[in-house]
């Protein structure tokens, strides 16, 4: 990825995985320092940050939970401790907790919403803070600052036994876009990727045997099952000053998922 985001400093959430880890990656290779924020998967944050600073970059593992004020406000200020501020934050951490309506437990809708929207809420907050904080410094990045929502297809697609997760992502949506206009005039940027199926531990059960990897393609008229790298390399990009001008934006990273292949032999 060259050099679109040397000097510059990155928090990404949930980097102890998929989507997280592949896009922590991708941003040290572009020349960000990284903080990686885990929540369980100690080993393989330090593991990331090892391999990061061996090739010569600069990264940190750092454990919170995403949902907690308390340990947002620790991860941030170790963040910046180490890296002196903030340019950009992937707010990736998500979670899913499955069920039917009927057997779906208030513990487990509220724990979804709390994660997956009101971790993006503090995170996004903690982050445009250090950004005012700091001001404009034009030498390492046109905007003041740039946030990257995690979304997912369904902030649009309807998804039946997953009402708790389709609402936390309908809900990022609008929180991205009424942030973006917020916030626009302090030239920070504020943007979601919302990927289709990527190969991660979340949906591992969609793809791990041929069968049900079939059946998911039949909503991939791309023909593939989406890798870390293509949402990684994105998110590189949108992060950098060559997408200077973008903000509010939704980028759909699904192979065209959101194009209703189901109505493709209906002509
Ligand atoms: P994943 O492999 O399961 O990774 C999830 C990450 O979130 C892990 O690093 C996990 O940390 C972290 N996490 C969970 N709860 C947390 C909390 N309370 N605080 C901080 N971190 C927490 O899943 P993924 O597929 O990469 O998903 C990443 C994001 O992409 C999610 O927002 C998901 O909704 C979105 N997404 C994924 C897909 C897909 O097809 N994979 C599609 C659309 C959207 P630990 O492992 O350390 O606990």
């Amino acid at each position: 990825m060259g050099e679109l985001l040397v000097g510059q400093k990155a928090l990404v959430t949930g980097a102890s995985s998929g989507i997280g880890y592949g896009i922590a990656r991708a941003m040290a290779d572009a020349g960000a320092a990284v903080a990686i924020n885990y929540h369980s998967e100690r080993d393989e944050a330090e593991e990331l940050a090892e391999t990061i600073r061996t090739a010569g970059g600069e990264a940190i593992a750092l454990k919170a939970d995403v949902s907690k004020e308390e340990e947002v406000e620790r991860l941030f200020g170790q963040s910046i401790a180490n890296f002196g501020t903030l340019d950009i934050l992937v707010a990736n951490a998500g979670i899913q907790k499955d069920a039917p309506l009927a057997e779906m437990s208030l513990a487990d809708w509220r724990k979804v919403l709390e994660v997956n929207l009101g971790g993006q809420f503090l995170c996004a907050k903690r982050a445009v803070a250090e950004f005012l904080r700091r001001g404009s410094v034009p030498e390492v990045s046109r905007a003041t600052g740039k946030i990257i929502c995690i979304s997912s297809v369904h902030d649009v697609i309807p998804w039946a036994g997953h009402i708790n997760y389709a609402a936390s992502k309908g809900g990022i949506q609008m929180m991205m876009k009424s942030l973006a206009q917020e916030v626009a005039h302090h030239r920070i940027r504020v943007n979601a990727i919302a990927p289709g199926a990527i190969r991660t531990a979340i949906n591992r059960a969609a793809w791990s045997t041929s069968k049900a990897e079939q059946k998911l393609l039949k909503l991939i008229p791309y023909g593939r099952v989406g890798e870390v790298e293509d949402v990684a390399k994105a998110a590189v990009w949108l992060a950098s000053d060559e997408a200077d001008y973008i903000t509010g934006t939704t980028l759909y990273i699904d192979g065209g998922m959101m194009l209703y292949p189901g109505f493709r032999d209906n002509g």
